[in-house]
């Protein structure tokens, strides 16, 4: 696969990004197109490996020698039929998938991995450019009617693929754009809204129908759910925020990060666009609370918006450069990763617990923290926390942003009315079969999952498809994703 030398010959080499000051000027994307013979040449670096461990390490199980080998033969269209084979959003993997399967490349156990998250990107945008992407509506319907709840990427892929099963596919979402965190939370600098709309407009050629603005068990029943659908698949997300309980907390300027993500995704798609009083981090002194993605997106969009200065505290402590011995190849690596919102600017700062904030007329001041420390019990167990005594110290800002996570879907309204029994970190309980507590009420993605990724919730998508087409056909033709 690929070229057997070609990684001797040639580096990683990733698309060039656009140069920082340009960048923080708009919320275009960072990647610039990748020339022809420069994809070639990265493709060429799948070196024959005989056991690729990448297939085991990309949750859709994704044919990548096969692809990689295609694109250095300069056959895209072969690449792209190998590469929709397994996956049905790659324009979205492409570009904001973390690529687990890039730190199980075998490449990687004493060298740079094979960019194959940036070749799949250029696959598929090639797809897109040459009308090779089109819409697959199914040959005949079945008749019967399915119902999708949310509209992210687990219930797009399993809107795609139910339908392609020739049933009649309705996605209900509560909000007024479709893509879940796709449209909603994920910025447009890493997922230009225009790579969303193209796949949506294909979706709705192919039969499958958006209504949006439906809350389910707020202004639309689940008994209404139950009666006029055969199947239905909760693909709800796992939106309900963890919180911070201080002191402070109430005042003016400290928003949970979805908050302030989402209003200016909204604001780019010209929703709300003339909402006056807007969340922005313009001329503030901003505080992320959360070193993770969410609080990376965080970062990059305050500083396009002007931030005087950003910090972002994280409670744990600095994970190392390297992998650490109990963590080996083909493990996901434990170590600092940085995402280009880092090469942006900002101050990051590990070991920080937040006591408490303050301010003045309601309004955020300050943020009253402490150094923490983190040992490993000598007799095992998981890593203790402990306060330095004298660390404490006092930030001055305007805006706080909650960046520390997700715990589970929501339980109020929909999931508590339809009675479906939840697993222990309260997301919907499902079967070997992807099937819920309450028959014919499926669940696929964060909902069942918890806050997790894109790859994991369209893989989970594409087998949850295949479990309700056998439900409701006692057979089905379509394919197996995970790789696990
Ligand atoms: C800020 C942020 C950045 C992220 N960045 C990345 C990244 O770069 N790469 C990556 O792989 N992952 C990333 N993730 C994680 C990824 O976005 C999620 O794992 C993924 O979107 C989960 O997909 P889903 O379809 O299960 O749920 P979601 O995308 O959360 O979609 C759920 C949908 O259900 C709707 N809904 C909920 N309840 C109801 C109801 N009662 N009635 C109707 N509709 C309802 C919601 O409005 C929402 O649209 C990020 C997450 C966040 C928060
Ligand atoms: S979807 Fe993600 S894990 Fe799978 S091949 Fe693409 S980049 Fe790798």
């Amino acid at each position: 696969m690929g070229k057997p030398t070609g990684f001797m010959e040639w580096g990683r080499q990733p698309p060039e990004r656009r140069p920082v000051r340009d960048r923080v000027g708009d919320y275009r994307e960072l990647y610039q197109r990748w020339p022809e013979a420069a994809a070639k040449e990265q493709g060429s670096r799948c070196m024959d490996c005989a056991v690729p461990f990448c297939h085991t390490g990309c949750p859709l199980g994704n044919v990548i020698p096969e692809f990689n080998h295609y694109v250095y033969l300069g056959d895209w269209e072969g690449a792209l039929r190998t590469l929709l084979s397994t996956n049905n959003f790659p324009e979205f993997t492409g570009r904001i998938c973390p690529a687990p399967c890039e730190a199980s490349c075998v490449l990687s156990i004493n060298s740079d991995p094979v960019t194959i998250e940036y070749i799949e990107k250029e696959i598929a945008d090639r797809g897109f450019e040459q009308g090779w992407i089109k819409a697959e509506p199914p040959s005949k319907r079945t008749g019967k009617r399915v119902a999708v709840v949310g509209s992210g990427p687990a219930g797009l892929a399993v809107a795609q693929q139910i339908n392609r099963a020739g049933h009649q596919v309705t996605v209900l979402e509560r909000a007024h754009s479709i893509g879940g965190l796709l449209a909603l939370g994920i910025p447009d600098f890493k997922l230009d809204k225009e790579v969303l709309k193209r796949r949506l407009d294909l979706m709705e050629e192919e039969g499958i129908v958006f209504q949006t603005g439906v809350d389910v068990g707020v202004n639309y029943t689940v008994e209404r759910l139950l009666n006029e659908y055969d199947a239905v698949c909760l693909a709800c997300g796992s939106t309900q925020a963890r919180e911070l309980d201080v002191p402070g907390r109430d005042l003016e300027g400290v928003h949970l990060a979805m908050e302030y993500l989402t209003q200016q995704n909204k604001a780019i798609s010209g929703e709300e666009a003339a909402l006056d009083d807007r969340l922005t981090a313009e001329g503030k002194r901003v505080v992320i609370l959360g070193g993770g993605d969410t609080g990376a997106d965080c970062l990059g969009t305050a500083h396009r918006q002007g931030a005087e200065i950003v910090h972002q505290y994280e409670l744990l402590a600095e994970p190392p450069d390297e992998r650490p011995v109990d963590n080996p190849w083909p493990q996901w690596p434990m170590v600092l990763r940085s995402s280009p919102a880092h090469e942006e600017g900002g101050v990051r700062d590990y070991g920080i617990l937040t006591k408490s904030f303050s301010g003045s007329e309601g309004k955020l001041e300050r943020l009253h923290a402490v150094r923490v420390e983190w040992k490993q019990p000598e007799n095992g167990g998981r890593p203790a926390m402990t306060e330095v005594a004298g660390s404490d110290f006092v930030v001055e800002t305007e805006l706080v942003l909650l960046a520390m996570g997700f715990l589970h879907p929501e339980h109020d309204g929909m999931l508590t009315q339809l009675g479906v029994e939840l697993d222990g970190r309260g997301n919907v309980k499902v079967d070997a079969n992807r099937m819920s507590s309450v028959p014919g009420v499926f669940a696929a993605g964060d909902a069942a999952r918890g806050q997790s990724l894109v790859v994991w919730a369209i893989a989970e998508g594409r087998e949850t498809a295949r479990e309700i087409d056998l439900y409701l056909m006692g057979e089905t033709n379509l394919p197996r994703s995970l790789s696990d």
